[in-house]
């Protein structure tokens, strides 16, 4: 099955001309990184420390949406060819490392506090037969090993694609304190195309948001697979 989590022909491209016009109403202007109306804006929510970089000095000198842009690159690295990390996987089953030809290609990296790359995540749910493996858990389970603990509240979520229900709780549950993604899904996004769990001013975390960061870039990669 190749219909989940994404839309193929219905991904939107953000604020791209391949597809902004499937971008729901109210949703973000991507060039702006804002969020959207309604919505906790980033550095309005009164959380500037870890992982929130609103205001924090950049030791590379990258302005936050580069460095957005930077991460996302990575992310959609890991998306096509897989989440081989020479470091961090060695020794890893290789049978878990390449890439599937039948698992829709979604990447999702988690970035520490510093910016150092903590763990990636590519969808395998088809490799595996495991309904819940897709890239952002995946990459939120070996950041905690990494880390030794489940509490992620410093550290930054790349994912090429708007996150599933799923996703968004867990990342909800992880304490994220950031989330950067690429393409939005219209068919089952959960961080402002169907709900917006990410953002539910009724839970007790709210990670801050950054949707569409290269999202033309990460729409065509997934609309060449289904294609
Ligand atoms: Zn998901």
């Amino acid at each position: 099955m190749r219909s989940e989590p994404t839309g193929g022909p219905e991904l939107s491209g953000g604020g791209s001309p391949l597809a902004g016009a499937a971008e729901p109403a109210d949703a973000t202007d991507p060039a702006l990184g804002r969020v959207r109306p309604g919505q906790p804006t980033p550095g309005a929510t009164g959380r500037v420390g870890p992982g929130a970089d609103e205001g924090l000095a950049e030791p590379d000198g990258l302005g936050r949406r580069q460095r957005h842009e930077l991460w996302m690159r990575r992310a959609l690295d890991v998306a096509v060819t897989g989440p081989e990390l020479p470091a961090e996987r060695a020794g890893a089953d290789p049978l878990a490392t390449g890439p599937a030809v039948d698992d829709v290609p979604v990447g999702a990296v988690v970035y520490g506090r510093d910016g150092a790359e903590l763990a990636v995540g590519r969808n395998e749910r088809e490799l595996t037969g495991d309904p819940t493996a897709h890239a952002e858990v995946l990459a939120l389970r070996r950041a905690a090993e990494r880390l030794g603990r489940w509490r992620l509240d410093d550290c930054t979520l790349v994912v090429t694609l708007e996150p599933c229900t799923m996703c968004a709780g867990a990342i909800v549950l992880a304490r994220i304190s950031t989330v950067v993604f690429g393409a939005w899904e219209p068919k089952t996004g959960a961080a402002g195309s169907l709900w917006d769990v990410l953002r539910d001013r009724r839970l007790n975390h709210r990670p801050e948001v950054y949707p569409g960061v290269l999202a033309a870039e990460n729409a065509t990669v997934l609309r060449a697979f289904f294609r």
